[in-house]
């Protein structure tokens, strides 16, 4: 098993963890005991192989024993626009687009989103839980909810590849702009609501520079559309 520790790791370092949850699984969930080993991760793409020393009702003791960079992370930062879903439908998007390898969500309010919000703590335990699940060197990041306009605002700004899939018009598949573009800044990969972008959106979009793309011929439903965009960018 694997857990994200917040903490930082090194070679022969004795941690106690403390957190209830991870407490919980290791002891109850797993029963494990001394001895027992696991790989625990900073969060930051180092992991460890862990020996369990002791468990007590605050916290399991661990050692650290060999210890390097996680090197399952993909090339480059992909951050996942996505205008607010149903909620099963967004958790959907949240535990698949971290197994494939997003690094950043960023939920966003679109003319057509029916879903205002987002609950963030369960959020967070879904990208997590897939994270660790899926042998991820980070837990991708879950930014506050933003306009669109914001949205567009702010990917602009970070100076990656910024891409806006609509399900209308001529426009190149994402799998061939990945191949043909340079994403070493990272990419910002923009999915629409239920409902689809508005004329108007699309238009924004365009004149602040985004690359309006396509994920093939055939309208997929926008979890669908995420996870296809995910892996088009993720896995060229
Ligand atoms: N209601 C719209 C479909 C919206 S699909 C309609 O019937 O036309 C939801 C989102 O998924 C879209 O905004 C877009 O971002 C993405 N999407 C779905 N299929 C797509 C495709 N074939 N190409 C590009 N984007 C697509």
């Amino acid at each position: 098993m694997r857990f994200f520790i917040d903490r930082p790791i090194t070679q022969g370092a004795e941690i106690a963890i403390t957190d209830a949850g991870i407490r919980h699984q290791l002891a109850r969930v797993l029963r494990y005991t001394a001895g027992d080993t696991m790989i625990v991760l900073d969060g930051k793409g180092n992991e460890g192989e862990a020996v369990i020393q002791s468990i007590t009702k605050d916290a399991v003791t661990v050692k650290v024993g060999v210890y390097g960079r996680n090197k399952n992370e993909p090339e480059y930062a992909v951050a996942l626009y996505q205008s607010i879903l149903k909620k099963d439908k967004m958790e959907f998007v949240f535990e698949k687009c971290t197994e494939i390898g997003v690094s950043r969500f960023v939920p966003m309010l679109s003319e057509h989103s029916v879903k205002q919000g987002v609950n963030c703590v369960r959020a967070r335990k879904i990208v997590r839980e897939a994270a660790e699940q899926s042998r991820r060197g980070i837990i991708p990041e879950i930014s506050e909810i933003r306009s669109f306009a914001d949205a567009v605002q702010e990917a602009k700004k970070s100076g990656a590849m910024c891409v806006l899939a609509h399900n209308e018009g001529d426009t190149e598949h994402l799998g061939d702009f990945a191949r043909t573009h340079d994403l070493s800044g990272g990419i910002n990969a923009f999915i629409g609501p239920e409902g689809g972008f508005s004329d108007a959106e699309v238009a924004h979009a365009s004149q602040n520079g985004f690359h309006v793309v396509s994920l093939g011929k055939r309208t997929l439903r926008a979890e669908t559309a995420a996870i296809v965009a995910s892996f088009a960018v993720v896995e060229q």
